[in-house]
């Protein structure tokens, strides 16, 4: 599973964050994970325990909020969820599509103290 190592490489950029304010303890972070970003929420949350285990954020609780991947197609113009569509045009059928959200991961709030 390649989610522990974004969680690792996610408490490193956290971690980096939080010195700059000045804070040590982060008690929650949200996360927008997009549904074209390869991560599967899941997994995230199975992962979680372990790949924080002894870092800073090991007590830190983790929620997430996915973002639909909205794609548009280059080929007739119509905006779809590219996931519930199978990555395919449902007008015309076209493969080329232009993603507009939920191709990442991003941090969207972090609860410090
Ligand atoms: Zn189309």
């Amino acid at each position: 599973m390649h989610e522990v190592g974004i969680i690792s490489s996610l408490v490193k950029t956290i971690e980096k964050m939080i010195q700059e304010e000045g804070m040590t303890e982060v008690q929650r972070v949200v996360l927008e994970v997009g549904e074209l970003s390869g991560i599967v929420p899941e997994y995230m949350e199975k992962c979680w325990p372990a790949a924080t285990y002894h870092t800073f954020m090991e007590k830190t609780t983790l929620e997430m909020h996915v973002v639909p991947g909205i794609v548009k197609c280059r080929d007739c113009g119509e905006l779809f969820n590219a996931v519930g569509c199978d990555m395919k045009c449902p007008i015309c059928q076209s493969v080329d599509m232009e993603i507009l959200s939920g191709n990442d991961l991003i941090v969207q709030e972090l609860m410090c103290r």
